[in-house]
């Protein structure tokens, strides 16, 4: 799960980390009367999206006078944002943040994630502050400084101290980006984070260190450690069948693509939606129901993939272990009927009460394609969709 900039700024504030002073607002009223609390002469007016690169596409806006926010906040409130990270279709302003202005010598880049390699929390840093990261790791990757915390120890002086000097920070600064960094790895791993981006990290001209952006997502696995954190979720920034499918204990993750796809276990689901792909198509998400998926959890699973308006053909592909055959069927079987199925559907079935699983497809008498094995299955559905355009 993600949050948005002024709620990550706000918590990790708690845990000693440095940031403006800002205030959301919803209306173009509330901000100025945020900018009128701050006082001061600059003021920075930030659109709230779950997506970075807000500065390059007009989101961030610099304002020296209290007509200058308004206007700011009404030319990003209720207008959607484009920037590359939100695809064409951009993301609805429904919030900015009021900050003051911060008087930029450096832009630097800190952030914190888990290393998959090393499974260790891992400080990264960077000069090149302000810029997508990923950019400068393809770029220029001796620039990025990487630095992994073992977990038995927790983060030391050292690790911080590691990555201040290669920021190139000096004398005094050293220290503060200790206390820094080491309260951004503390509200890391007590919040369960899975991320935490500053970005820019920011020199100010007196020299004092400030977040000046931050990202964090947080580990869906430990939300319910963190009740505070889940009530921050923000329901407009999430793909609505995501969080359907997130109601129903359904693995669901939307992609762009065509092709729906029903699979039991995340290593089949990863290996149809690869199959799929090496036969021409394009999987439309990747949907895993589960070990001990009912009827209706089948079912619902089912509809949810033929709500998306791009699915144009569904392939099932079920391996019945602890799953049966026969349950997946109903199911499919059920939700067919119900949604009035639009699409070519095809179905390879494989594994417990398989028979059984075969039989009920073939007596509901619906337009069902049978597979014999995953290449066929994914040759099938390709091809039928291919047909119906
Ligand atoms: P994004 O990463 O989505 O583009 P940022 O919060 O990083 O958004 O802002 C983009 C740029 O805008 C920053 O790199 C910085 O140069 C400038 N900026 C952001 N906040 C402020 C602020 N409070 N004062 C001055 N400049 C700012
Ligand atoms: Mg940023």
């Amino acid at each position: 799960m993600n949050i948005h900039e002024y709620q990550a700024k706000e918590l990790l504030a708690k845990f000693g980390v440095v940031v403006p002073r800002g205030h959301v607002a919803y209306t173009a009223a509330e901000a100025v009367e945020a900018a009128r609390r701050h006082g001061g002469s600059a003021w920075v007016v930030k659109a709230q999206i779950h997506a970075g690169g807000r500065g390059k596409a007009g989101g961030v806006k610099l304002c020296r006078s209290e007509e200058e926010v308004a206007a700011a906040a009404r030319s990003l409130l209720g207008k959607n944002l484009v920037t590359h990270q939100t695809g064409s279709a951009g993301r609805e302003v429904k919030r900015v943040y009021v900050e003051e202005g911060c008087d930029i010598a450096r832009e630097l880049y800190l952030g914190l994630l888990i290393d998959r390699d090393t499974g260790r929390v891992t400080l990264i840093g960077s000069t090149e502050g302000g810029v997508e990261i990923e950019e400068v790791a393809a770029r220029s990757p001796e620039k990025i400084l990487k630095v992994a915390v073992d977990p038995a120890s927790g983060i030391e002086p050292f690790h911080a101290r590691n990555i201040a000097y290669g920021l190139g920070l000096e004398g005094s600064q050293i220290g503060v980006a200790v206390k820094f960094i080491t309260a951004l790895y503390k509200a890391f791993c007590e919040l369960d984070a899975s991320v935490v981006e500053i970005n820019p990290l920011v020199v100010t001209g007196p020299g004092q260190l400030v977040a000046l952006d931050a990202k964090m997502g947080f580990d869906d696995n430990a939300l319910f450690r963190h009740p505070d954190i889940e009530a921050l979720r923000d329901e407009d920034e999430e793909d609505p069948t995501e969080l359907e499918a997130g109601k129903h204990a359904l693995n669901y993750v939307k992609l762009d693509g065509n092709i729906g796809c029903m699979v039991n276990g995340a290593g089949l689901a990863m290996a149809t939606m690869d199959i799929i792909k090496l036969h021409g198509g394009n999987p439309a998400n990747f949907l895993d129901v589960g070990g001990g998926a009912t009827r209706d959890r089948v079912a619902t699973a089912f509809k949810l993939i033929l709500s998306d308006p791009n699915v144009e053909g569904m392939l099932v592909n079920i391996f019945g272990g602890i799953m049966r055959c026969d349950v997946i069927a109903e199911g499919v079987v059920a939700a067919a009927r119900e949604v009035n199925l639009h699409v070519p559907l095809v179905v390879r079935l494989e594994g417990t009460n398989v028979d059984l699983g075969k039989k009920i497809l073939q007596q509901s008498g619906l337009p069902i394609l049978a597979a014999e094995n995953l290449a066929d299955a994914a040759q099938k559905v390709v091809a039928a969709v291919k047909e119906a355009a």
